[in-house]
């Protein structure tokens, strides 16, 4: 592999973001749907999306809205009942109980089962507000503040932390939490939601953790891979 194309950093970022819609296009139904959803719809609908597919979190989130119309009905329901109905995203046991014990902090915050302050909130503020709830941290905060909420924030998971560093976007040694940082101090804001997504997508179809299908990669000739794995 010939050595990556030395372009400066925000060049680098808007030309791989430039490449990888051009690839991947448009985004998903599931993408979509993300955008400008309720504030507290959006935070327990990133808690389905851990560890499983859009497809499996969508239909567990559509299933908990059938079960349990309003987030009162959910909260008051028995913790067996919520976890039934939200058994298609996986871990159900595990998420109810963090469900639950979420609504109820946020009742008990606002006296109401809402987050329509955030809209009022810098995005700092918003971030250090969601955060404040136990079980949310950085990456789910950011979801909601980006997809919700429509703020300049870069979401960091697993894709975007492989594909960061295998980019040089970010310090090779970073963890989520800096890496965090460091995608919102060098994405111009215009190029956060459409960097994001399209990072997911490219982790899931082609840069995988191990044996990435760099062959006709469209970022091939900005990546360090494999030097930096
Ligand atoms: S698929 Fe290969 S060339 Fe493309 S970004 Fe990933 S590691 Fe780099």
């Amino acid at each position: 592999m010939s050595g990556p194309e030395p372009l400066q950093d925000e060049k680098r970022v808007r030309r791989i973001t430039e490449l990888l819609w051009d690839e991947y296009g448009e985004g998903s139904d599931h993408e979509r749907t993300r955008l400008q959803r309720d504030p507290l719809d959006s935070l327990i609908k990133t808690i389905l999306s851990q560890n499983t597919s859009d497809v499996n979190s969508d239909r567990a989130f559509e299933s908990l809205k059938e079960s349990f119309p309003t987030w009162e009905e959910a909260l008051e329901a028995p913790e067996e009942a919520l976890a039934d109905s939200i058994r298609a995203g996986g871990l159900a046991n595990i998420k109810a109980p963090r469900i639950q014990s979420l609504l109820r902090s946020i009742k008990a915050a606002h006296g109401a089962l809402h987050l329509e302050k955030l809209h009022d909130m810098p995005p700092d503020e918003a971030r250090d507000y969601l955060e404040g709830f136990k079980g949310v941290g950085r990456k789910t905060a950011a979801c909601v503040l980006l997809f919700a909420l429509q703020r300049p924030v870069f979401p960091v998971d697993t894709h975007c932390l492989r594909i960061g560093r295998r980019l040089r976007l970010i310090p090779e040694d970073s963890t989520a939490d800096s890496a965090h940082e460091a995608f919102d101090a060098i994405v111009p804001d215009e190029c956060k939601l459409k960097l994001h997504v399209t990072m997911v997508r490219h982790g899931r179809a082609r840069c995988r953790p191990s044996d990435p299908d760099c062959e006709g990669c469209t970022v091939r000739r900005l990546c360090a891979y494999p030097e930096i794995d």
